[in-house]
């Protein structure tokens, strides 16, 4: 028996009142003003007079004929090609029928577009609500949890290193960063500054609040204004949350959204184990445009000249230039630390060069009031190898 569709006969199937609910497969024709099925044992033809169609079966997939001189008898055909049968577009009752299947199909298949389109546009919805998101989570973590973390990673980080706690160096240094520190929302974090005695140019912060600069790069800048605009941005990163919100988003999008809309209180042991991840931690490119702004808004805030960031960033990369010249290879670059987590890429420079153009202050910067020349020289007599310049013994830039 063959059951393949040619353009005049359609693979079949059929229910008959003789056979039960048995399924009969056959062949569907239309010809002579019958609908014709013939199947291995049996065979039934319907009059196309009379005739009722409709979609049926799993997805309405299914064209099913009927009708009424035979109750309990029925033909189907999965082949929808069936419709574009001549017989459908000449008796009134199956143009009808005809119209009605190819609405319905139309209706259907714009119920799953809009259904896909809903779901693709919740799925981008939520991921665009993941940075908002993230940022909501860790705004729920308490400030003791980020010192604690910061505190803990702080201990580490120390250990084994020399500090400059001599009053008279970090009165001064306070003193440098007093306006600073002014023009920063103090409700959430008090900052502590840290002297670590090291020779690489390297400045990081920690959650929390804890700052700390290398001996390395106060004496390498050239103004206050570079300390400062190097200061804003780490402040930026701790205001930001930016270490919390690093742990939070390598959580994945599942948790982000439970805690979300959860309690942050799992988070805390989550944030506990992380704390040596913090001082490996690479702040993602997104995170150091935001504290490049963000510091930026400090010092504009703090009436200092933003350009500090800009030549601090341009004599890095002089330096990275001479180095790479004198020792090509690169792992020399180890004193320009700052520099391996801070790119100092012309498209940043740029950046922030656009927004001093754009700054309401433009020039009306006031002038540091600190001799920063006398800073230098009392912190390099501080120094307890003041004439060698000490190899950095580990990587924890921020
Ligand atoms: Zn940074």
């Amino acid at each position: 028996m063959p059951t393949r569709s040619t353009p005049d006969s359609f693979e079949a199937g059929a229910f008959l009142p003789e056979h039960g609910t048995r399924r009969i497969a056959g062949t569907l024709r239309i010809d002579g003003g019958m609908v014709n099925f013939a199947g291995d044992d049996a065979f039934l033809a319907f009059p196309l007079e009379g005739v009722q169609v409709t979609m049926g079966g799993a997805s309405d997939r299914l064209v099913f004929f009927a009708h009424t001189s035979f109750p309990k008898a029925s033909i189907f055909t999965s082949d929808q090609a069936i419709l574009s049968h001549p017989a459908f577009a000449q008796n009134p009752a199956l143009v009808r029928a005809r119209d009605r299947i190819r609405r319905r199909k139309l209706v259907s298949r714009c119920i799953t577009f809009g259904i896909l389109t809903l779901l693709v546009a919740a799925i981008a919805g939520v991921w665009l609500a993941k940075d908002p998101m993230v940022r909501a989570v860790a705004r729920q973590v308490p400030v003791e949890w980020e010192q604690k973390l910061g505190d803990t990673a702080f201990t580490q980080v120390s250990l084994g290193r020399k500090l400059v706690t001599d009053a008279v160096v970090r009165k001064q240094f306070e003193q440098l960063a007093a306006p600073l520190l002014a023009a920063v929302p103090q409700d959430r974090y008090q900052f502590k500054l840290h002297l670590v005695e090291d020779a690489s140019f390297n400045a990081f912060a920690l959650p929390g609040g804890n700052v700390v600069f290398h001996t390395g790069l106060l004496l390498a800048a050239d103004t206050p204004e570079e300390v400062l605009g190097v200061f804003a941005h780490e402040i930026s990163h701790v205001t930001q949350q930016h270490g919390v919100r690093g742990i939070v988003q390598g959580l994945g999008l599942y948790a982000i959204v439970t805690t979300f809309f959860g309690d942050a209180s799992g988070l805390a042991a989550i944030l506990v184990d992380h704390a040596p991840f913090l001082l490996t931690q690479k702040f993602s490119r997104d995170h150091e445009r935001e504290a490049d702004e963000q510091g930026f808004r400090y010092l504009e805030a703090a009436k200092l000249n933003p350009r500090g960031i800009i030549t601090f960033f341009e004599k890095l990369r002089r330096e990275e230039a001479k180095l790479r010249e004198k020792l090509p290879g690169g792992d020399a670059l180890d004193a320009l630390e700052f520099l391996s987590t801070h790119p100092a890429t012309p498209e940043r420079t740029a950046r922030l060069e656009k927004l001093l153009a754009r700054s309401p202050r433009k020039d009306g910067f006031t002038v540091v009031d600190l001799n920063f020349k006398e800073f230098q020289s009392a912190l390099r007599a501080k120094l307890s190898q003041p004439d060698k310049a000490k190899k950095p013994d580990a990587k924890q830039a921020k």
